[in-house]
């Protein structure tokens, strides 16, 4: 965290990116049959340090508040309380510096695939042939060369969501939000985007944050995975994934069914949800 000396000059550590301070995140709700509005916190006393270049995964039970706190980073929802910063400067809205991947592929159905990956680049009013030659080096970068005149519907879930992030970084944000971005697709297309990520990771040097619900996701691609618990949610445990670097065939590894283990019964603590995880991250079938 930033230290404020005596004369206030801030003491910037070069190594962070998004900083949030004590977020709180309080909505007001109706309760049922009812016309009173009651306070819910979805989320208490945030405090998290994501570092530059870091892959930071927040895995957590729906409704623990992950997507919340990454909207709050985009920049499209506000705290009730606390501050996020993103290199020292505190965030108030949506920018360009920082790129959003959500589940729902969200491209635009009358855009071609080249047209959908230009959309950024035209809101920066990049010209024509630059946005070209821009375009057509992301759409290779997520291996869819050949795709570029097809339009969403032509695509599979796995082709869409690689799309949606070459969309996200044709504009090259500094920061890359992910909301589960990898949910709806089936579990060998999901593996295979979760390569191709990495892969795009190591050659951009982008800072991610990237949600999922899934144990195993969450090992494979992280630097650090952050343990959400709900209701409120809170921070339970922030464990330093470190597995070696190409992650090709981790998945087999000692430590990687230990770093399983550990999550696991983290989330396990006193929530019914644990089920959804176990059963969507095939635990039953794995050695553990
Ligand atoms: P997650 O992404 O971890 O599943 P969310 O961030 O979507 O969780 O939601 C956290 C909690 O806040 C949930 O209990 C959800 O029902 C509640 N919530 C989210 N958005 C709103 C809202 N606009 N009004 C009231 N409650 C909300
Ligand atoms: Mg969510």
């Amino acid at each position: 965290m930033t230290d404020f000396t005596d004369d206030t000059v801030a003491v910037h550590d070069e190594t962070e990116k998004i900083v949030a301070v004590n977020i709180n995140k309080i909505y007001k709700v109706r309760q049922k049959d009812s016309e009173k509005l009651t306070e819910f916190q979805a989320l208490k006393n945030i405090n998290l340090t994501v570092k530059k270049e870091e892959f930071l995964v927040i895995v957590g039970p729906s409704g623990c508040g992950k997507s919340t706190f990454l909207d709050m980073v985009a920049g499209l929802a506000h705290p009730t309380s606390g501050e996020i910063y993103m290199d020292e400067k505190l965030i108030t809205g949506p920018a360009l510096d920082r790129g959003i991947v959500l589940q729902g592929y969200a491209l635009f159905p009358w855009r071609s695939i080249r047209k959908n990956v230009e959309f950024g680049l035209e809101i920066k009013k990049i010209p024509r042939k630059e946005r070209t030659e821009i375009s057509q080096r992301f759409i290779d970068l997520v291996n869819l060369h050949g795709f570029e005149d097809r339009y969403p519907h032509e695509l599979s879930g796995g082709m869409k969501q690689r799309v949606a992030i070459a969309r996200a970084l044709a504009y090259d944000p500094e920061v890359l939000l992910m909301d589960e971005p990898f949910a709806a697709v089936d579990a060998q297309t999901r593996e295979s985007l979760q390569e191709e990520l990495l892969r795009i990771w190591e050659k951009t040097k982008k800072t991610i944050i990237f949600i999922t619900h899934s144990i195993d996701e969450a090992i494979f691609l992280a630097d650090r995975v952050v343990v959400m618990s709900a209701d409120p949610g809170e921070i339970k445990e922030t464990i330093n994934i470190e597995l070696p670097r190409p992650r090709d065939g981790i998945r087999a590894s000692a430590e990687f069914g230990r770093l399983r283990q550990k999550i696991w019964q983290l989330l396990q603590n006193g929530h019914a949800d644990t089920e959804e995880l176990r059963q969507s991250d095939n635990l039953n079938d794995r050695a553990v």
